[in-house]
């Protein structure tokens, strides 16, 4: 490893303030790059890498006051480290001659307990936890660590959500006695902010992952057999012996197979997430979790949303009276929906619009739009692996790796975990799935229980399920009584303008076990916990009700839930 030293100040200068870094750890940066800014007597400056290779650690943080020779940064896996003036000459650094290592790769082996394959959500979780149980782990990574999770879905979505929320209670503000003028979204500023969050988050990765010893490789990782994997670091090769693997690659968002869905103005949640300009007119094509969280998302910033859903109704695996709520929302959005309509082309049309044409009660029917936004499902990402030559099946339609309740593969000791097992997409899963992977490799005997897994949906109002719904409680037989509180009669709700919605708490009839529950309304995403704590525990009613809940709280609707399966709510006539 090679220190990044402070060579150049403007002018004289011999100290100055870092105002901006533009690293992260793991970034693969090349000679030139910036590594920072930072504000001196006599003006900023930039300073640029005098190498290439990936950020092992950084050593400054932003505010902080450095000084000619301090060291800025750490970096590995260099490839050339000429300067300008110094481009005729090799250079000798640490005994290494960076030269002659642009002629020949660099060989390297590394064996260790446990290599993994992606550093999402399921891969750099299973990292940490495997680092935890004193195992040697590296993690192979090509692109930023974090995965769909952070860099293209739950992190910067949500990061969307919540300026879409602020802008909208500012358009209201009136409602809450206050003023404000010349409220407009800024998309540009929206974007960086939400790059910046995830910077940060992705940065707090690299450093765990450090901390823990974690070898992280920023590169594409291939098997080569069940116990070796390969991969091209800048100009290092390096083989990877493993006693067990962790595929945990992900998956992608798909488009669907009609024509006109590679047309320009087609986007997915990838594209979507990066767009710095609002379209007037949106098409989202399917009313799932991601197009229903960018259709409130997109309307609130004043877009005009059409959703066109093949199901008879949006979030169609959700109870019909949390539906019922979450299209009223919609609509009071000015989202319009189209349910029970299949999409069959997209058009060209004049003026830049595209045109996407459905089929509903079995007529044609056509909609134009600046932007169409493809939500209509993602699937697991595995091709060039050659799993199938390793003897690892696939799902059926390649729709997934098979495996057991341990999450091995068909090869004893590669596991897969996350997305590509095609479960439950969900990054808690992917994450869960991490940490019972490892433990099994460890040693334990541990199997994966799906159960009990909470869901959120971050629309206006926001949604949360866990465990069965009256749907399923339906197509299995069981007997239930189902217990529902409104948000409308809740304190701490109404203080903040939020009264749609409802918590609903199903039981067992027999044994008054919690078998499930949903909350859609303010804070829905964090309530679920509770309810999710007593569907795994098997907590019967009374032990919520006798549950102290604090006041006033968006809680208490849990707490008020719970007492209308045990003679009625004490704030509801139920
Ligand atoms: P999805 O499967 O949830 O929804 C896709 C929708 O597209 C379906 O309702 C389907 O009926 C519709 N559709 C398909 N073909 C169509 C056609 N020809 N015409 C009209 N409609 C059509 O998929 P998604 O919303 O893309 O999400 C992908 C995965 O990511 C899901 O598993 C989801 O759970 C997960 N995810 C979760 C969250 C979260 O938990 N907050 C957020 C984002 C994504």
């Amino acid at each position: 490893m090679l220190d990044i030293v402070l060579d150049k100040l403007n002018g004289h200068a011999t100290e100055g303030k870092v105002c901006k870094i533009h690293i992260n750890v793991g970034d693969e940066i090349k000679l030139g790059d910036k590594i920072c800014d930072i504000e001196g007597k006599k003006g900023s400056s930039t300073f640029n890498s005098n190498f290439s290779g990936i950020i092992e650690s950084i050593e400054i943080g932003e505010g902080d006051t450095v000084r000619l020779g301090d060291v800025v940064a750490k970096i590995e896996g260099v490839e050339a480290a000429v300067t300008s003036e110094k481009t005729e000459q090799t250079k000798e650094v640490g005994g290494f001659n960076y030269f002659s290592s642009i002629m020949k790769p660099r060989k390297e082996e590394i064996e260790c307990d446990i290599a993994i394959l992606g550093g999402g959500p399921g891969g750099y979780v299973a990292a940490i936890q495997g680092a935890k149980l004193g195992a040697k782990v590296v993690l192979i990574e090509k692109e930023n660590l974090g995965g769909t999770c952070l860099n293209r879905g739950c992190i910067p979505t949500k990061t969307l959500v919540r300026s879409a929320e602020v802008y909208e209670n500012l358009l209201k503000a009136e409602d809450f006695g206050l003023y404000a003028d010349n409220v407009s979204v800024n998309m540009r500023k929206v974007i960086a902010r939400k790059d910046n969050v995830v910077d940060e988050l992705r940065g707090g990765i690299g450093y765990i992952l450090e901390k823990h010893g974690i070898r992280v490789i920023k590169a594409e990782g291939r098997l080569l057999d069940t116990k070796t994997l390969f991969a091209k670091e800048g100009n290092r090769e390096i083989t990877i012996k493993a006693k067990d693997i962790i595929l945990a690659t992900g998956s992608k968002a798909i488009k669907l197979p009609i024509s006109g869905a590679d047309s320009k103005n087609v986007i997915t949640s990838d594209e979507a997430l990066t767009m710095d300009t609002l379209p007037k007119k949106m098409i989202i094509i399917g009313g799932g979790i991601i197009g229903m969280e960018f259709a409130f998302i997109y309307s609130k910033f004043g877009v005009d949303v059409y959703v066109v859903e093949y199901f008879n109704s949006i979030l169609a695996n959700l109870d019909e009276d949390v539906i019922a709520e979450i299209t009223a929302a919609a609509r009071d959005n000015g989202i319009k929906l189209f349910t029970g309509s299949k999409v069959e082309e997209i058009i060209d049309g004049a003026d830049n619009q595209s045109i996407v044409v459905f089929t509903k009660d079995g007529e044609k029917k056509y909609i134009s739009a600046d932007k169409v936004l493809m939500a209509v499902g993602r699937t697991p990402v595995f091709e060039g692996l050659d799993i199938e030559k390793l003897g690892i099946k696939s799902l059926e339609n390649k729709k997934g790796i098979a495996v057991n309740e341990k999450l091995q593969t068909t090869v004893e000791n590669i596991y897969a975990i996350g997305d590509l097992t095609n479960i439950i997409q969900l990054a808690h899963i992917a994450s869960h799935q991490g940490v019972v992977a490892v433990k099994n490799i460890m040693g334990k005997e541990l199997s994966m229980d799906y159960t009990v897994v909470p869901s959120a949906i971050f629309t206006h109002p926001e949604i949360a399920t866990v465990g069965i719904s009256e749907k399923d409680a339906e197509k299995q037989g069981l007997e239930i009584e189902v217990g529902k509180f409104p948000f409308a009669a809740n304190g701490k709700a109404l203080t903040y303008g939020e009264r749609a919605g409802f918590v609903k708490l199903i039981k067992e009839k027999n044994t008054d076990i919690v078998l499930g529950g949903a909350v859609i309304g303010p804070h829905a995403t964090d309530l679920i916990a509770e309810i999710a704590l007593a569907v795994k525990n098997k907590l019967k009613i009374d032990q919520i009700t006798e549950t102290i809940h604090a006041h006033p709280t968006t809680a208490e609707a849990i707490h008020e839930g719970a007492l209308a399966l045990e003679g009625g709510s004490l704030h509801f006539v139920n």
